[in-house]
């Protein structure tokens, strides 16, 4: 199987499965989606279920192998596609674990395989049943797009650029989508009874709304400045630390950085480093990475890059704010057009949520395609408003824990704070904490198990001097010969 090296361009020999045949009774004739990105592929996906044919359309031109583009910036950074994500993935795309463990991606359970040092102490390390994708987000979306590809009433239009939306004469439905090869290209409109913008926090959807005449949406910002540094090494040689991957978390709101080490394919780490309120890097400097690495609440993670071998330059990425739109909201709104992914919300990166949100919201579209095109915009806009409460208070009351973040804080915003920092303590020890809090996290229990009527007495009983101060990462060898033993 081919393999991906850093600067070639290469092809996966994937099992190129046609897992969707075309629907035999349709709910339209014709979808389009534009933005090609995570949720764009994902939403495409569910589309040919129920349309006869999906054009996607994405700006960019799609590189021929997991290779960096410009609309995607991000995809350079730690990228974790949480269980729940995951889940839906393969729901849409049948087979696609293994395409990406062919691609080089392993399976593994999170809290036993990852050191994670988070409010003051390492967590327990143990089989929680929760497991995530080890892999890349180049690679991730690279295998996605080879899936999407290989159906055969999906046709991707790459290198061209939405430029609005086509309407009814009456304005009240959306019938298609103007392109333009980007620079000023020739012009050209596709009709389709679906419009998907997937195009991301940069969309352009509230402006050619609001130019049709409706309201515009509703916007919420949470101001977080969240910068990220980010840089893949070469995993060493012979260096056998008892972990895969690290995760070193601030004590929020006291302390403002953070670490990831992420074990990707082909024996290679993707180190970030990062931190809110502007307490990032500013430049890509060698001296001022390790230096940040250093600087840390443990020493794990520059202790172990700082002798490794970097395989490319150091990439930035500011993050100024999340942003919800609240599509949901609207007083008006035209049949024919829905929005999926970052385009409707962009959470702050530091949760991991953005790509699972957008996969549960496309798998919610086409949920409301089962009874039929008509009125499908509107159940859908509705249910993507519900489908966005629960991530945005997990990723909002973090943030808001700042005092300097302006935002609107909830009713009982300080005691859910004191709860979750209690609770974040005793995750600190106690095993059943700790995999509940895996499992909200990677979206597969709702919040509501942190208050369980258990619980809430563990959590009011929480002892902080019980959890790990010293250890650190105990090898798994240790932890496999204790479970057998
Ligand atoms: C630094 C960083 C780290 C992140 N880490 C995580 C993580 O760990 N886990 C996670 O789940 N999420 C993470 N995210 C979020 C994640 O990247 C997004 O949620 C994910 O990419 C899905 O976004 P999207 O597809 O909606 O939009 P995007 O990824 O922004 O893609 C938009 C696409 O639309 C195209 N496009 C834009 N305008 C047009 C147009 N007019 N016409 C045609 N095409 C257009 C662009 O070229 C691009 O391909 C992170 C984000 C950042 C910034």
């Amino acid at each position: 199987m081919a393999r991906f090296t850093p600067d070639k361009e290469v092809a996966y020999d994937l099992r190129m499965t046609l897992s969707n045949p075309p629907p035999s009774t349709p709910a339209g004739a014709r979808a389009i989606v534009y933005g090609g990105s995570m949720a764009g592929l994902m939403a495409a996906g569910v589309l040919s279920r129920h349309f006869e044919r999906v054009t996607l359309v994405e700006r960019d031109r799609f590189p021929n192998g997991p290779m960096p583009r410009k609309g995607v910036p991000q995809a350079q950074h730690v990228h974790g596609l949480l269980t729940r994500g995951m889940d839906i993935l393969a729901g849409i795309f049948p087979g696609i674990r293994e395409d990406l463990e062919s691609a080089g991606a392993e399976f593994l359970d999170v809290v036993e395989t990852t050191a994670m040092f988070g409010a003051g102490s390492w967590r327990p390390r143990f089989h929680s049943g929760v497991s995530a994708a080890s892999v890349s987000r180049l690679v991730l979306e690279w295998v996605v797009r080879q899936r999407l590809q290989a159906l055969a009433n999906v046709r991707i239009l790459d290198g061209r650029e939405a430029m609005g939306l086509k309407t009814s004469g009456d304005r009240t439905r959306v019938t298609g989508l103007q392109l333009q090869v980007p620079g000023g290209g020739q012009e050209e409109t596709l009709e389709a009874e679906l419009v998907v913008d997937t195009s991301g926090r940069g969309s352009r959807t509230p402006q050619w709304l609001e130019a049709l005449g409706y309201p515009r949406v509703e916007e919420t910002r949470i101001h977080v400045d969240v910068g990220y540094a980010s840089r893949t090494y070469r995993k060493p040689s012979g260096f056998e630390p008892g972990w895969r991957s690290l995760a070193l978390s601030p004590q929020l709101p006291r302390e403002r950085r953070i670490g990831i080490l992420q074990d990707i394919e082909d024996n290679r780490w993707l180190v970030l480093v990062g931190g809110w309120l502007g307490d990032s890097l500013s430049t890509a400097d060698d001296a001022a990475f390790l230096e940040f690495a250093r600087g840390l609440p443990q020493p794990h993670l520059y202790e172990a890059i700082k002798n490794a071998e970097p395989l490319g330059p150091i990439h930035l990425y500011r993050f100024p704010h999340s942003q919800r739109r609240h599509y949901e909201r609207m007083s008006r709104f035209p049949e024919g057009l829905a929005v999926v992914g970052d385009a409707f919300c962009s959470f702050n990166p530091i949760y991991g949520q953005g790509m699972s949100t957008g996969a549960m919201q496309a798998e919610a579209l086409g949920e409301c395609l089962h009874q039929g095109v008509r009125g499908a915009s509107e159940r859908y806009r509705r249910r993507a408003g519900e489908i966005l409460e629960g991530p945005w208070a997990l990723a909002t009351t973090g943030d808001l824990g700042f005092p300097e973040v302006q935002g609107k804080r909830p009713p009982g915003f300080g005691l859910m704070s004191w709860y979750g920092n209690r609770f974040q303590q005793l995750a600190g020890y106690d095993e059943e904490a700790m995999r509940t809090f895996a499992r909200v996290q990677h979206m597969i229990e709702s919040p509501t198990a942190m208050f369980s009527p258990r619980m809430v007495f563990k959590v009011l009983t929480v002892r902080p001097d019980k959890a790990a101060q010293t250890p650190g990462p105990l090898p798994l060898a240790v932890l496999r010969a204790r479970a057998t033993g």
